[in-house]
């Protein structure tokens, strides 16, 4: 599979408009209005049935993944990119997977008025999630102590089926192999569907202002009131923000989440337990006793090696410097890796941290987060030629795997 277009209508104007799979920000071209797609889980699409007129579809669904699963292992992380469909119910003629499709399909949100029967999913994400990171990584060498998902993109997809003397695929027409006679969905609960995408004006809830993002943007940002947004559920939602200023002229500002948890089972309060943690040659100073500990995890969409070296290097380095509350003025990287996730990555990140595997429970994929404390912090970096480099760190980061991020 590879990224889906969608056909949508604009909810202001009518205007036809097709969309990729990661928008979240919809500009209409003919009204110009700004909407936000949101949902209070996943995001629910059809495949298109061929030729539609005059049959009883049933839609079956499937979960859809694509991105980045991390193992984490005695020896390192390894990772492992896949792009994957596995159906959401059990029947037995049913396609296992959506296969590979075209392109070329235009898919388009499941909304309350469409006809058909909709089957509902007798797994969840979660369940279909664990069975992938089994399949996939079952050629690892055991123990693996943790996985980990980055998600480009995680939806349900509704693959339309009919019968007439045997079991048709309605997005080929054809029909399907192995089927036998008669739809078999005898006992697949389902009826119509009860979700629809929700649009939103995407306008300052504290001001009023127009809020401003890239089209895959999870953080929006209003200059006019200086606040920062993120869709929880289907609303908006206040932001913990703030930037710590460059020296140099015409910084670039590349989101982090900053986040203060609590991980049970290991000791990791202050930034001094988390530089015992490392094993770091650093003679601790007091002051790091009672400075609190700090995962900085990148907001945005980078390979995994990337992701994984950023945030061990910014959580060892963890900047003393308040940051300021304010949108700089200098460009900013989009926050595209929701906070979420961001959590999810810090069993991973600790693994390989910690220097010191006696510090660190024996099962840490066990281990509790409670994230306590979770800001957004843009960070600022400036560009050398093809490389983007943070002034403080011997690092650099070329802007390909930075776009590379932004077309996943
Ligand atoms: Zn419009
Ligand atoms: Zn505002």
């Amino acid at each position: 599979m590879n990224t889906f277009q969608i056909e949508q209508s604009c909810p202001q104007c009518g205007a036809p408009a097709n969309l990729e799979e990661t928008d979240r920000l919809f500009a209409c071209p003919f009204c110009r209005v700004t909407s936000l797609l949101l949902t209070h889980d996943y995001f629910r699409y059809v495949l298109p049935a061929r030729n539609p007129a005059g049959k009883d579809l049933v839609y079956v669904p499937y979960w859809r993944f694509k991105g980045m699963l991390l193992f984490s292992l005695p020896a390192g992380v390894e990772y492992k990119f896949i792009d994957v469909s596995h159906c959401a119910t059990d029947a037995p003629a049913i396609p296992v997977t959506l296969g590979l499709r075209s392109q070329a399909l235009k898919l388009k949100f499941v909304s309350r008025d469409m006809p058909g029967r909709f089957v509902r999913p007798a797994r969840s994400f979660e369940e279909t999630l664990a069975a992938f990171n089994r399949r996939f990584g079952q050629a690892l060498p055991r123990p693996i102590l943790h996985c980990a998902h980055l998600g480009e993109s995680m939806s349900l997809m509704y693959s339309p089926f009919y019968t007439t003397d045997k079991l048709y695929d309605a997005v080929l027409d054809r029909p399907v192999a192995a089927a036998g006679g008669g739809f078999p969905d005898a006992g697949l609960a389902g009826g119509r569907p009860d979700w629809g995408v929700r649009f939103v004006a995407a306008l300052c809830p504290a001001c009023g202002w127009d809020l401003e993002g890239e089209k895959n943007a999870l953080v929006l940002l209003c200059r006019n009131c200086e606040s920062a947004w993120q869709a929880a559920g289907s609303r908006l939602e206040n932001l913990d923000f703030g930037f710590i200023a460059g020296t140099d002229d015409g910084p670039l500002y590349l989101p982090f989440w900053r986040i203060r948890a609590g991980v049970s089972g290991v000791k990791l309060k202050s930034y001094a337990d988390l530089i015992r943690l490392a094993n770091l040659p650093r003679a601790i100073q007091s002051r790091w006793e009672e400075q609190p500990a700090a995962f900085w995890v990148p907001a945005f969409k980078i390979q995994p090696q990337l992701f994984l070296r950023l945030a061990k290097m910014f959580t060892v380095s963890q900047s003393s410097r308040e940051p300021q509350k304010a949108i700089p003025r200098s460009p900013l990287h989009a926050a595209t890796l929701p906070l979420s996730e961001a959590v999810e990555s810090i069993k991973v990140l600790i693994a390989s941290l910690a220097v010191r595997k006696d510090l660190v429970p024996a099962k840490l994929s066990e281990a509790v987060i409670t994230p306590n404390e979770c800001s957004l912090i843009y960070l600022p970096f400036v560009r050398k030629g093809s490389e983007i480099i943070h002034p403080g760190m011997q690092t650099s980061i070329s802007a390909n795997a930075l776009e590379w991020g932004k077309l996943l």
